[in-house]
């Protein structure tokens, strides 16, 4: 049987960071990954950099307003074969920069516990089993197929994994879930030219963002087309001649209803993936999600087995993933003062256009905990750099502790605001009174001069 110091299954994020940064200690390390198109993990492959390429894409080609389907399809055409160009380099810059420390083998197979310091690989020709001190399970989330009729028989439905791969530009995609991919895709799809229609079983769009950022945010992608149908229960998917047919019912009138569209996107969610894993051979718990379970350190219930990510629950960003990779060294190397509840201002974006990142409370969640707050609000048009830059949707809103002066929470949605949240965020995690924000000296124009005006109260 091989042995190593360590065995990382899942060529994740925090799993390439712990091999990296492992190999630089002179530790041997089995890095096992069970698709070769995968290396990198979810991010460079299937996640944030082939979205956000094509997001980009898709809104430099809809500046131009005049070109008609034909034109419209062969941009879209030529965007997903620069995608996948760019993740193929990705992907082997990802293997080629573990493979060159010396000290790290890239096992192609599916990884499944055979104990707790055995670990079983799956390859195309063996089964090799390999051994470790350490075991570090970093084997991310999948996209949920929600139980309606029809969906896993349907060739015209897609993941946000097979969208992406698909060279025909939809004329009509309808997506199934209103969240924040769902909405990244509607708005990406709509400026390549495709119509799109959002089914959402929801009353309310994010039901996690305020009220009248929720309504901006809907108003924004509606005059790009986008059509939603709120209260909408997916009842059946199937296939017709040439795409397929939806029927969904109104939850508030009870009344069916049915749309056709030549793909169907399922945005309902991802989860925690441990299939194969055989997580019972090692006595490894997971909570009701399947989520595995891990202490503040992000050890499992067996002590030398560790799991990071998306796999852990919780928030499912590469960033966290990363982070994740952070306290795991911490606990193994240095002082062990690194701890996942220690990670409370976490700000997001969603990539829609313009984007919308957030940090901290917001004023519904204030106005519940009956906090003495100041809530501050401008709409994005007011800035001038949003003003260069075309597209002025948004606002821009923040709540302020009335007695320390503290952020307590910050929500921008506008052009550039996936950046700036980062200020925002600095200011709170080191504690900041709003001021600093209000009285910085920033470049112009800039997005970041909006902080004058928005804390100016
Ligand atoms: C469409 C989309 C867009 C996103 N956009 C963003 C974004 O803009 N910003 C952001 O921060 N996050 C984004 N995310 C989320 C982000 O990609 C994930 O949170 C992150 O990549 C999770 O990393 P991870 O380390 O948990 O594992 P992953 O990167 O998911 O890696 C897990 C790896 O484990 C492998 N694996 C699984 N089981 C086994 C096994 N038994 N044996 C061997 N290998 C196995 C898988 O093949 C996979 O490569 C997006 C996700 C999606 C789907």
């Amino acid at each position: 049987m091989k042995q190593y110091d360590a065995i990382i299954i899942g060529f994740g994020k925090g799993g390439k960071t712990l091999a990296a940064k492992f190999a630089q200690r002179g530790w041997t390390i089995a890095l096992i990954e069970r698709s070769n198109k995968m290396y990198g993990g979810t991010c460079p492959n299937i996640g944030c950099i082939p979205t956000k390429f094509l997001i980009h894409k898709a809104k430099t080609y809809s500046c131009n307003e005049f070109r008609n389907f034909l034109e419209q399809a062969s941009d879209y055409r030529q965007a997903i074969n620069e995608k996948n160009a760019l993740t193929q380099q990705l992907r082997d810059n990802n293997y080629n920069k573990l493979i060159n420390t010396g000290y790290v083998t890239v096992y192609n197979g599916e990884a499944s516990f055979v104990s707790t310091e055995t670990v079983s690989v799956k390859t195309d020709k063996e089964i090799i089993e390999l051994q470790a001190k350490y075991i570090f399970i970093d084997t991310g989330s999948e996209t949920v197929i929600p139980d309606i009729t029809g969906v896993k028989e349907s060739q015209f439905v897609y993941t946000s994994t097979s969208i992406m791969e698909l060279t025909e530009l939809p004329k009509h995609l309808v997506i199934i879930g209103g969240g924040y991919i769902g909405l990244e895709f509607a708005s990406m799809y709509a400026e390549f030219g495709s119509k799109v229609t959002v089914l959402e079983s929801g009353n309310h769009l994010i039901p996690r963002e305020d009220r009248d950022i929720a309504y901006s945010v809907k108003e924004s992608l509606e005059r790009k087309g986008i059509v939603f149908k709120m209260n909408a229960k997916v009842q059946t998917v199937y296939d017709t001649a040439n795409g397929a047919t939806i029927t969904y019912t109104d939850t508030q009138d009870n009344l069916p209803y049915h749309v056709e569209a030549d793909a169907v996107l399922l945005a309902t969610g991802r989860r925690p993936y441990t299939k194969g894993l055989n997580l019972s051979a090692a006595g490894i718990t997971t909570n009701a999600q399947g989520a595995i379970l891990t202490n503040d350190s992000l050890q499992t219930n067996v002590p030398n087995i560790y799991a990071l990510g998306d796999v852990k629950g919780g928030p499912q960003f590469t960033y966290i993933s990363l982070d994740d990779s952070r306290i795991i060294l911490d606990h193994i190397f240095g002082n062990k003062t690194r701890k996942v509840s220690d990670r409370k201002i976490v700000a997001y974006s969603v990539f829609i256009d313009p984007p919308l990142s957030h940090v901290g409370i917001n004023e519904e969640e204030a106005l519940r905990r009956d906090l003495d707050v100041t809530v501050v609000k401008i709409p994005a048009a007011d800035n001038q750099r949003i003003k260069t830059l075309g597209n002025t949707d948004g606002l821009m809103k923040a709540v302020i502790d009335k007695n320390t002066h503290k952020i307590l929470g910050c929500t921008l949605f506008c052009e550039e605001s996936n950046e700036i949240i980062n200020l925002v965020t600095l200011a709170m995690r080191t504690q900041q009174d709003y001021t600093i924000l209000r009285d910085s000296i920033y470049t112009h124009p800039s997005v970041s001069e909006a902080l004058n005006d928005l804390f100016n109260f």
